[in-house]
């Protein structure tokens, strides 16, 4: 039996993005009696060429084997739907045995394009996973705050209650004692507070990105210098080594501070009191690094990769005060100069941050 269909059939069928066809089976194939519409417009296939030619003629080996346990079910009786790829396009495909008496020799198969869905789908499933991943860091955000915040204003109130209750029995030395406790508190506090402002405008930072050429090891002993002079007394050995003919590199400055300081200040509170942090600047073919290396408490395997996710502290680092969130800026910034960072490390051996970038 062979079928022909009306043009204005076939019109109708391009219209609606609609392929349909009619597949017989003898004792050892499958034969296409007729395939019109979408498909065969889209891509050219003239009815002719399909027409009495069997299914591992027309199909590639892959797409076959995704119909063929579809049309041995039809062929069983029931009515299929599937999904299937042809020529890069999704299509879904619709499968409906014709049963003459109680023979089943043909099935009518229809086929619609659904790639727009599909991608709208993945598209809508990508924002989906980012709206998920969103709300989880706001909730580490709230996390990480309140306990943050919760210990040094508990000191506080605790101090407070203190002096409120005792002041007149307390002696002076007890009563300096307890104010102090309270600024140290405080001072936390600030120094907290102005972390996650820090955070927070490094958005804008990376907006206002000004790259200038300079020199490598000039803006790196500037900045090493007035980091050091931050911290009076300076609790740790800070060691700068470079090689004499570093090319120029194209940084801004102010990124690149942040991006040092915030290594720096991690290496010195991970790392006892009076050990050294090296800092070295090198060139390896074509390629200028800068590598901060610390004698600390290290980081353990299972958290490196986790490192630079915002909201990110090790348990091993707990008791430090932090907020998670500075190696995800740095990272951010390392990048924003076509740079890429990463962590070497050893527990109780120490950590080295490893930051590449490109020649000019
Ligand atoms: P924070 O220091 O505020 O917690 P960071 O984003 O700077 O946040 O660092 C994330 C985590 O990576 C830290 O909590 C710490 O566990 C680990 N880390 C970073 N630098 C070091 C280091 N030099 N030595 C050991 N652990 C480190």
């Amino acid at each position: 039996m062979l079928l022909t269909l009306p043009d204005e059939v076939r019109q109708l069928l391009r219209l609606v993005q609609h392929h349909v066809f009619m597949i017989y089976r003898d004792e050892e194939e499958c034969y296409f009696l007729f395939s019109e519409g979408m498909i065969a417009e889209q891509y050219n296939i003239p009815t002719r060429f399909v027409r009495n030619r069997t299914l591992t003629e027309i199909f590639t080996k892959h797409t076959y084997s995704v119909l063929y346990p579809n049309i041995v079910k039809a062929f069983n009786g029931i009515s299929t739907q599937f999904e299937m790829m042809y020529r890069e396009r999704t299509m879904l495909v619709s499968l409906e045995p014709i049963i003459r008496g109680k023979k089943i020799e043909e099935i009518m198969g229809s086929a619609f394009d659904i790639t727009v869905q599909k991608e709208a789908q993945k598209e809508l499933s990508a924002a989906l996973d980012k709206e998920r991943q969103l709300n989880a860091l706001k909730s580490q955000f709230v996390y990480t705050v309140s306990h943050e915040f919760r210990t040094p204003l508990t000191g506080i109130s605790m101090s407070a209650e203190l002096l409120q209750h005792y002041m007149g029995r307390m002696d002076e030395y007890t009563k300096r004692k307890t104010l102090e406790s309270i600024l140290n508190r405080t001072n936390e506090l600030t120094n907290l507070i102005e972390d996650l402002l820090t955070q927070s405008s490094a958005q804008s930072l990376s907006t206002m990105f000004n790259p200038e050429i300079i020199h490598p090891v000039m803006a790196c002993q500037t900045i090493i210098n007035d980091i050091a002079e931050t911290f009076d007394p300076l609790s740790h050995v800070i060691e700068f080594s470079y090689e004499e003919s570093l090319p120029v590199v194209h940084w801004d400055i102010r990124l690149m501070r942040h991006i040092i300081r915030n290594i720096l200040t991690n290496a010195m509170k991970y790392s006892p009191t009076g050990t050294t942090i090296l800092i070295r600047l090198y060139y390896v073919q074509g390629v200028i690094y800068v590598s901060i290396q610390d004698r600390g408490v290290g980081i353990a395997d299972k958290d490196l990769p986790h490192i630079f996710t915002p909201f990110f502290r090790s348990n091993r680092t707990e008791t430090v005060k932090g907020t998670g969130l500075g190696l995800s800026i740095v990272k951010e910034f390392v990048e924003l100069h076509g740079g890429t960072i990463h962590a070497e490390s050893q527990e109780n051996q120490g950590t080295t941050f490893i930051l590449a970038f490109p020649e000019l």
